[in-house]
């Protein structure tokens, strides 16, 4: 009988994850990874970090070593898309007409950057940022550069700016939003990110958007809605991702906001799994469909999943909102979901930049956002999971702890 194969399409970090606990589970059939990119998964944070910070190049931040990919007996097809896939013959074409037969496919083409649609968008210094030669481009051209406008005031462009003010450069923020991460964080604690950003001489315009670019082959200035004209030399877009799924065109996969996967990483269409930055969560049962969850954590634990899913051993997995950022040395994390309603009880110094915001809804603790304050994240996020009725007299007093409010209060 021949050996079961395990097509997987997008070599990220989703993937990785996938071979990693297929082998693990003890897949012993073909695996076969296809990726767009020339090169094995790698690691995307350090892209918008030291990557673009460090005097010396880092080394190239691998998933995993090349040596794991020949012990996991992975085949390659790397450096080429799929183009196609014909659900009911089990048969993903790849561009080039390359026809790959398989029993059981993964998607996990991740995401890619939404581009402005303005006039100049075409012009030199106009970038955006999702892969290795984005940022080994951006490292060059960040050092190049002067004036810099970045578009967007979400977790890339904040990063962005970050390194560019840590290299001296002069910055411009141009955010659609009344405050940055607002999704995120909310608008008052948005807020404190921003003051954090003026505070290290970044000139920051919200409420506004970018009317066109101008330049002579390259960019020379920024025009915004306000007739305001921003000099710069470069320009660095950050304004979202779309999932990456024009080539599932006709699947029934390819709707705008996601492939659909059940808790067991499954799709509508049998025998095809999907994880990572390209997944939207689904019910079923309802058909209601939830949202993409675009993180590292959730990219490698869905992946993971998908893996032993794929490998005939499912376990649920329910992603869950949070993450992270390295702005300035600081460090910000987040945990639960914000919606923009709750109240917000502060633990710490928003003045001195090291604190807890805890969100508060309907009594209860569901969203947490802290500077600084690593140490107190494992009690935030037991707090959301429990869904805690804390008094805000304790939340908000350094001193009171915390643990016996995780489980006996509730
Ligand atoms: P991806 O990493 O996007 O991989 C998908 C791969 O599929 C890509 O290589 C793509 O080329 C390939 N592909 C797409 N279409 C096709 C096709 N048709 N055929 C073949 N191949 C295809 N998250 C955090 O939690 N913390 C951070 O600090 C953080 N920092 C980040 C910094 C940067 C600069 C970026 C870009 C992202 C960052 N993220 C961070 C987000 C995190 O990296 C992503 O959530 C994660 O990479 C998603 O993994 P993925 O495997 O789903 O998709
Ligand atoms: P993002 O977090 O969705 O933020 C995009 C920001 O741009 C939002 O604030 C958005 O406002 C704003 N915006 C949208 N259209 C605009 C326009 N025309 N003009 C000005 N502002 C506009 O996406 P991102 O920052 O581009 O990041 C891309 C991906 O990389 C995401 O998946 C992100 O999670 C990932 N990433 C993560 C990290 C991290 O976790 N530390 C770091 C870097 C990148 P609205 O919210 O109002 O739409």
């Amino acid at each position: 009988m021949p050996s079961e194969r395990i097509v997987i399409v997008g070599a990220g970090l989703a993937a990785a994850r996938a071979v990693e606990a297929a082998r693990s589970t003890g897949f012993d059939g073909d695996i076969l990874l296809v990726g767009e990119e020339p090169r094995l998964p790698y690691e995307r944070p350090p892209l918008s970090k030291e990557w673009l910070t460090e005097d010396t190049l880092p080394d190239e931040p691998a998933v995993f070593p090349a040596s794991s990919w020949d012990d996991w007996r992975v085949d390659r097809a790397l450096g080429v898309r799929a183009q196609a896939l014909d659900p009911q013959a089990r048969i993903l074409t790849l561009t080039g007409g390359r026809r790959l037969p398989y029993d059981r496919l993964l998607i996990a083409t991740g995401a890619r950057p939404r581009q402005l649609s303005v006039p100049g968008v075409e012009l030199d210094g106009v970038l955006t940022l999702r892969t290795l030669p984005d940022a080994t481009d951006l490292r060059a051209r960040l050092r190049a550069s002067q004036r810099i406008v970045v578009v967007g005031a979400g977790l890339i462009g904040l990063e962005v700016v970050a390194a560019a003010r840590s290299l001296g450069r002069q910055v411009t923020v141009v955010e659609a939003d009344h405050t940055p991460l607002r999704r995120l964080v909310g608008a008052r604690m948005g807020a404190t990110v921003a003051a954090m950003h003026a505070d290290e001489g970044v000139e920051l315009r919200f409420d506004e958007t970018v009317t066109a670019l101008r330049g002579h082959r390259r960019v020379e200035a920024v025009v915004l809605a306000c007739g305001v004209s921003v000099a710069a030399d470069l320009v660095v877009v950050g304004i979202g991702v779309e999932p990456d799924v024009g080539w599932l065109r006709g699947t029934g996969l390819d709707g705008p906001t996601g492939v659909p996967v059940d808790a067991l990483t499954r799709t509508p269409v049998p025998g095809v799994h999907a994880a990572g930055d390209v997944a939207v969560t689904w019910q079923p049962e309802s058909g209601i469909l939830g949202r993409r969850f675009e993180t590292y954590a959730n990219a490698a634990a869905q992946g993971a999943a998908a893996g032993r899913a794929l490998a005939g051993a499912p376990t649920p997995y329910v992603p869950s909102p949070g993450g992270s950022s390295n702005q300035y040395g600081h460090r910000l994390q987040f945990v639960g979901e914000v919606v923009g309603d709750e109240a917000v009880v502060v633990r710490g110094s928003v003045e001195e930049r090291r604190f807890v915001a805890f969100y508060v809804r309907e009594g209860r603790v569901t969203a947490a956002f802290t500077l600084d304050r690593a140490r107190d994240v494992p009690a935030a996020r037991a707090l959301v999971a429990a869904g805690a009725a804390v008094p805000d007299e304790v939340l908000a007093d350094p001193s009171a702890s915390l643990a016996p409010w995780t489980v006996e209060h509730r």
